[in-house]
């Protein structure tokens, strides 16, 4: 399961909910959308929801989906998460 910043925070397992990059709250529409870290494993990944998805984009279908092609593209998120 990957976990935001903002879930983090409210769980008592971060001290701040603020994305330590961007200084922006970090909910799952800011690192899949937004965030400055990832702007080249957005890019990989958008590529790839191209062949899935019609643009634009919304981050909720790319986090919810049970694709399994799209759990490959999350490795940016996994690998962030236990950093
Ligand atoms: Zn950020």
């Amino acid at each position: 399961m990957l976990f935001c910043g903002g879930y983090l925070y409210k769980i008592g397992q971060r001290s701040s909910l603020t994305c330590r990059t961007c200084r922006l709250s970090e909910y799952y529409e800011h690192i899949v959308m937004e965030c400055n870290q990832f702007s080249t494993e957005r890019d990989m990944l958008f590529n790839e929801l191209y062949r899935f998805l019609p643009s634009p984009f919304h981050f909720q279908e790319i986090i919810f989906s049970n694709n399994a092609d799209f759990k490959i593209s999350f490795q940016f998120l996994i690998n962030y998460n236990s950093s």
